[in-house]
Parts: structure tokens; sequence; C-alpha cells
């Protein structure tokens, strides 16, 4: 089995000129990669008992449902606006030029829940900060934030540097 960075592909100037954008589908396409790669969060966290998972949209959402079934927990999804029909709790987040938002179902988790947070990517950090605003809205748990791939030089984790975190690269 090749490793993790095997089946991560960079794209050049992709959404826009400049970005070397990484392309996780080759990893999405291949089971044995995907099994691998959930096989490797899982034994990285510090513990298994988990409830929720929650997936950032919407490449996060893949591995976290997978995550959830193994850990037994719930999936939850965090959403950008105006995508989920229920009642929800909304963070706004600078981007390079403006700004998004991220949105999450108000009863998505229970108090005291021990949540897992998960995205794709961890590249500038500001996604993940909202999330970990959005799952602190619920008085739960963050046990710990993973990604499959971490841009670096971006300083991402300095965002989140409060959380416990785990980079598939690592
Ligand atoms: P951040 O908020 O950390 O700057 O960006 C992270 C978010 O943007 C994640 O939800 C991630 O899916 C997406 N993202 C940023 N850069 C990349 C990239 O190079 N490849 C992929 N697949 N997603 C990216």
């Amino acid at each position: 089995m090749k490793e993790i960075q095997h089946y991560i592909r960079e794209i050049n100037d992709f959404p826009k000129k400049g970005v070397v954008y990484k392309d996780i589908s080759p990893l999405l396409g291949n089971i044995e990669a995907m099994r691998l790669a959930v096989d490797k969060l899982i034994a990285n966290l510090p513990h298994q008992n988990i409830d929720k998972v929650v997936g950032i949209e919407s490449r996060g959402f893949f591995l976290a449902t997978l995550l959830a079934d193994r850990l037994n927990a719930g999936f939850v999804p965090i959403r950008k606006p105006g995508k989920l029909p229920y009642k929800t709790y909304q963070q706004k987040y600078d981007l390079e030029y403006g700004h998004d938002q991220l949105e999450i179902h108000q009863d998505a988790i229970q108090m005291g829940e021990k949540v897992l947070i998960h995205d794709d990517v961890l590249a500038t950090g500001g996604t993940a900060e909202a999330a970990v605003k959005l799952v602190n809205r619920f008085d739960a748990a963050i046990v710990q934030l993973n990604f499959i791939i971490e841009i670096p030089f971006l300083n991402g984790r300095e965002k989140i540097k409060k959380q416990q975190v785990f980079v598939l690269q690592d």
C-alpha cells in the first residue's frame, strides 16, 4: 500500500491563477487508500469515545461519514449558508477577499457530547476556526480536529491553537 500522499495530486492555477490546489479525488477513488486513511485517523485519536463527527462542506463529508461509522457516532454536517433546512447557528469567517459563513443545525449536538471535527484540508484555518466556534455554541467537548492535508505555510494551526489537531500527512 502506498502512502496517502501518493493519492493527493496538485493542480496548478486552480481555482485561480497562482494557487496550487490539493486534489483528493485519487484518494476518494481508491477504497484501499480510503480505508488506510480512516484507519490512521482513528488510530491517532486520543480516545474513541466520540458522540458526533462533524464534517465540513463539502469535501469534509466524505471521510467524516466513514469515521462516524467506525466510531459508532452520529454525523453532523456544517454547511454553507442557506443549505440547512432547520434552525441554524451561523458563523462568519474571513476569506482572502471578503468573507463567508458556515451554519449548523441548532439541534445537531447535545450539551457535553464529545465531538470530532473533520475536513479535508487545513489551509489558513479560517474554516476550521469557524467550525470550532459553531460547535462551542453547544457547550460540547471538542476531542480533536483532523484533516487529510495541511498547507503549513498558511499557518492554519495558529487559528486553532487551543485545539488538539492531527493531520494525516504528519
Ligand atoms: P482555510 O479556511 O483553512 O483557508 O481553507 C480550508 C477549506 O478550504 C477547507 O474546507 C478545504 O476543503 C478548502 N481548501 C482550501 N485549499 C484547498 C486545497 O488546496 N484543496 C482542497 N481540496 N481544499 C482546499
